[in-house]
């Protein structure tokens, strides 16, 4: 049984981990000859859009998957001709676009964020006298980890943000004085089963993930409920199968859907030590249209990315329950390098051991600190 895997990142690598105990081999087809995946299973190297590699990728697979959500959705529709590809490509479709992915929200009543389009071109006043400051500027494509993103505070940022603007669609959003932010991880299996994994809180920094704490800490009945209604939703508009992130804001307990990832997800990384079942091993057995495991957090989570820099491994090891993971790239400044996971049976527990971390993490951008005020230390 091969799968094929669009994209040889960090999520295809542990994809592929999560499913060689089940008996699985896999092929990845990725554009960069440094895709950490060729060590550890076959690796085509192509363009996406090189018809002949995805022919000659796509013969004697029985599934298709992706890692990255902006493979061009042609490639998936040209495989999806010879093999299926899951999660469907209209998925990939919606969520390649922030304008559709909003829409989406909207037609099945999940609240998201106030936004305008603003089309290639279009006037960035009008918008920004509808939607009101703060505000914040996204380009509809391809824009990810806080890329092609501007905050509008005041009149001054529209100035300097409208001699960079790109002439490209875009969206302007409210800007959502949050609480926090969360995700749900909902998964479907091919044979319509669903799943979901606690919602999680996430930390960013410079518009990337840093920490995710697993169940977020004082997650609430109502809002576990209604994150999981969201992802109901989405799952079986698309009829879809795999896993699904969706990040929502939470303000006064109350969630708006941000975005929607049709594929792992960087903040159920948590779920290799701190769950039954992983969200790698969901995604494939989803996909073929397997029994899904159980997707109950075994105690609580921290999971703290590692970005453009790693620590000693043997000074995070001594940590008890602390899980190293290096995804074998090369180190270059925002790049996501691996990620450690610390569990304990008690939130205290928990906070206890993110405190023995080592110097390296007391850093700010770590978000531990933040993390155990605003939430640890009242919550625990
Ligand atoms: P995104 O690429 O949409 O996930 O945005 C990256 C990060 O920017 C989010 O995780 C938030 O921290 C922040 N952000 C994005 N949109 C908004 C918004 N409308 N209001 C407040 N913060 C936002």
């Amino acid at each position: 049984m091969t799968i094929g895997i669009l994209g040889g990142g960090q999520l295809g690598y542990m994809l592929a981990l999560a499913g060689y105990p089940l008996g699985m081999h896999f092929r990845f087809l990725d554009p960069s000859p440094e895709a950490p995946v060729g060590r550890i299973a076959h690796r085509v190297t192509a363009e996406f859009r090189d018809e002949q590699a995805l022919e000659k990728f796509a013969h004697g697979l029985e599934v298709v998957t992706y890692e990255f959500e902006n493979v061009p959705v042609e490639a998936a529709q040209f495989l999806n001709k010879r093999v299926p590809v899951y999660p469907p490509t209209e998925a990939l479709e919606e969520a390649q676009n922030r304008l559709r992915e909003k829409q989406l929200f909207r037609r099945l009543g999940i609240a998201t964020t106030e936004f305008v389009e603003m089309a290639p071109g279009g006037n960035l006043d009008v918008a920004v006298k509808r939607i009101g400051l703060p505000a914040v500027l996204k380009t509809c494509r391809m824009g990810y980890d806080g890329k092609g993103q501007w905050l509008l505070r005041k009149q001054e940022d529209v100035e300097k943000a409208r001699q960079e603007l790109p002439n490209v669609p875009l969206i302007l959003e409210k800007f959502v004085p949050f609480t926090r932010e969360v995700s749900v991880l909902g998964v479907r299996s091919r044979n319509g089963e669903i799943a979901f994994y606690p919602v999680v809180e996430n930390h960013h920094r410079g518009g990337i993930l840093r920490l995710s704490l697993a169940p977020a800490p004082g997650l609430t009945l109502p809002v576990q409920q209604v994150a999981e209604e969201a992802a109901r939703k989405v799952l079986e508009a698309l009829e879809y199968a795999g896993v699904l992130c969706i990040e929502f804001f939470e303000i006064d307990g109350k969630l708006l859907a941000n975005e929607m990832a049709p594929r792992v997800h960087n903040s159920g990384h948590w779920t290799i030590e701190g769950s039954v079942t992983s969200q790698f091993e969901n995604h494939l057995r989803a996909i073929m249209g397997m029994p899904l495991g159980s997707c109950a957090a075994v105690g609580y989570s921290a999971m703290v990315n590692l970005i453009g820099e790693v620590p000693e491994r043997a000074e995070v090891l001594t940590i008890p329950n602390a899980h190293l993971h290096f995804y074998g790239k090369e180190p270059r400044p925002g790049r996501k390098l691996g990620h450690v996971t610390v569990r304990a049976e008690k939130l205290d527990k928990l906070q206890e051991r993110l405190r023995a971390l080592p110097k390296f993490f007391q850093r700010p951008e770590f978000c531990l600190e933040q993390a155990a005020e605003s939430t640890l230390a009242k919550r625990a």
